[in-house]
C-alpha cells in the first residue's frame, strides 16, 4: 500500500471512475469526504481505507406469504467500517432501498458515531419490500429470515442493528429473538431500539427527535435568536418529525408547518402539535383530513420563510432544484441526507447554517449506545439520567465542531466530515493494519 503521498501532486480524491451528479447519497457522501480527506492531508492508503466498506451483504429472503405463495425479497446489510468498536446501524424497510444507499447510509453511521463519540463503527441494513402491503406475519417471517442470514455478522461485540425507516420496536424483538433462539441464551444487546420490557432504554424512542431540538437550541444561540421568537417548518411527522416538532413547540417556537405522505400543514398562527399527535394517533397515522391548517404542497413547506427548517423525512430533499429559494436561517437536518452535496455551497452562499445530519440526528444512536451499555450491565437507568447523559452528549458534539467550523472556516457539515474522519483515522493508525 502507499502512503504518505503527496496529496496536492495527487488526484486521487477525484477518483474513482466518472464524474456522479453528487445528487445520490452515495455521491454526496464521497463529495463531502473527498473534501475533508483534502483538509486533513490524508494519504492515499488511508482514504482508499475509509472509503471502502468492510463488508458488503446481499441475500435473498424467501417468505411464504399469507396466501400460501412463496416471494423472495433482497436483503442488505453493509458495514463500513468497524475500527471504533463493533458496527452499529439501522435496518431499513422500504421499496426502493438499494445497495448504493445502503452503502451511503453505512458510512454515515460511521461519521455519526465517530463526531458523538461513541465508541461503534458504522453500518446499515435494508429489505426491499413494501411494508404496508404486508401483513403482520408476513412481516415477521421477513425479519426473522433475514436475521436468519445475518446470524453470523450480528452481534453484540460484532454488528448491532436499530431501528430505522418502516421498522420499529416489535421488528427489534423479533431479531432479539430470532439471535437469542439460534444462541440458545437471551442476548438482548444484539440489537438496540427494543420494546423497554425486553431490554430498551427509557428515552431511546424520543432520542433522535430530542437530540435533534438540542443541536437546534445550541445554533439558535449562537445567532442570538430566542427559542420562543422563533418560526419552525418540520418535513415529516413521524418519529423524528412529530417529536422535534413537540420539543420546539414546548420551547415557546411556533411551528407554522408540518407534513407527512398526505401533504403540507400550514398555519401561520402556529400549529397545535399536541392535538396534531393525538390525531394523527387516532387516524391510522396520517395527517390526512386535519383541519385547523391550510393544506400545501412539499415543495412550498420546504420554501417557507422561517428561522429553522427540520427535514426528517427522507434523503436528497433540498437539492440543486430547490436549494436557492429555502429561506430558512437553519437547517437542521432529523433525516439522514436531506440534503445534497450539490445544494451544500447554494446554502453556504446564501448564508443558511446546517447542522449536518451526522451530528442533527446522532441522538438515536446515542440512546442505541446507551442501552446497549444498559444491557451488557443488565441495569436500567432513569428517563431522567438517559436524556440529561443524551444532551451533554449532543451539546459537547455541537461545541467541538463549531470549533473545528471556526479553526478552519468551513461550514459545520464540513467540520463535522473532518472531526469524524480525523477520530477514525487517528484510531485505525494507532490499531495499524492486521497482515
Ligand atoms: N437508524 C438510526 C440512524 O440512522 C439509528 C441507528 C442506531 O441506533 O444504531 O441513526
Amino acid at each position: 500500500m502507499s502512503s504518505k503521498k503527496d496529496s496536492s501532486n495527487s488526484n486521487f480524491y477525484k477518483e474513482p471512475g466518472p464524474k456522479l451528479s453528487a445528487e445520490s447519497p452515495f455521491e454526496s457522501m464521497m463529495e463531502r469526504f473527498r473534501f475533508a480527506a483534502e483538509i486533513l492531508k490524508l494519504d492515499e492508503g488511508m482514504f482508499q481505507y475509509l472509503a471502502s466498506p468492510v463488508k458488503q451483504i446481499i441475500v435473498s429472503i424467501p417468505v411464504v406469504m399469507d396466501n400460501g405463495n412463496i416471494e423472495v425479497f433482497e436483503g442488505y446489510r453493509v458495514i463500513h467500517d468497524n475500527v471504533l468498536g463493533p458496527s452499529k446501524g439501522g435496518l431499513r424497510f422500504a421499496p426502493d432501498v438499494n445497495l448504493e444507499e445502503v452503502k451511503a447510509l453505512a458510512s454515515w453511521m460511521t461519521w455519526k458515531c465517530a463526531v458523538v463519540n461513541v465508541p461503534f463503527g458504522g453500518a446499515k441494513g435494508g429489505v426491499r419490500c413494501n411494508p404496508k402491503e404486508l401483513s403482520m406475519t408476513e412481516l415477521e417471517r421477513l425479519t426473522r429470515r433475514y436475521t436468519a442470514a445475518m446470524l453470523e455478522v450480528f452481534g453484540p461485540n460484532k454488528d448491532i442493528p436499530a431501528p430505522d425507516m418502516n421498522t420499529n420496536e416489535q421488528v427489534m424483538a423479533w431479531i432479539m429473538d430470532t439471535y437469542s433462539m439460534n444462541a440458545q441464551r437471551t442476548e438482548t444487546a444484539v440489537v438496540t431500539g427494543k420494546p423497554i420490557i425486553l431490554g430498551g432504554s427509557q428515552g431511546r424512542k424520543e432520542a433522535t427527535g430530542r437530540g435533534v431540538v438540542t443541536v437546534t437550541l445550541a445554533a439558535l444561540n449562537k445567532m442570538g435568536i430566542m427559542p420562543n421568537k422563533t418560526k419552525v417548518v418540520v418535513q415529516g411527522f413521524g418519529n423524528v418529525g412529530s417529536v422535534s416538532a413537540q420539543l420546539m413547540y414546548e420551547q415557546g417556537a411556533k411551528i407554522i408547518a408540518v407534513s407527512d405522505i398526505s401533504g403540507g400543514y400550514y398555519n401561520e398562527n402556529g400549529l397545535d402539535i399536541p392535538k396534531m399527535i393525538t390525531y394523527v394517533k387516532n387516524n391510522n397515522n396520517s395527517l390526512e383530513g386535519f383541519k385547523e391548517a391550510e393544506k400545501i404542497s412539499n415543495e412550498q413547506l420546504l420554501e417557507l420563510e422561517c428561522d429553522v427548517l427540520i427535514p426528517a423525512a427522507k434523503e436528497d430533499q433540498i437539492n440543486r432544484t430547490n436549494a436557492h429559494k429555502i429561506r430558512a436561517k437553519i437547517i437542521a437536518e432529523g433525516a439522514n441526507g436531506p440534503v445534497t452535496a450539490n445544494a451544500d455551497s447554494i446554502l453556504e452562499q446564501n448564508g443558511v447554517m446546517v447542522i449536518p445530519d451526522i451530528l442533527a440526528n446522532a441522538g438515536g444512536v446515542t440512546v442505541s449506545y446507551f442501552e446497549w451499555v444498559q444491557d451488557r450491565q443488565g441495569y436500567f437507568w432513569t428517563e431522567e439520567r438517559v436524556n440529561r447523559r443524551l444532551n451533554r452528549m449532543m451539546r459537547n458534539a455541537f461545541d467541538n465542531l463549531y470549533q473545528v467550523s471556526e479553526e478552519y472556516s468551513i461550514t459545520l457539515r464540513q467540520a463535522a466530515y473532518v472531526y469524524a474522519i480525523n477520530r477514525v483515522a487517528t484510531t485505525l493508525k494507532l490499531r495499524g493494519i492486521y497482515a
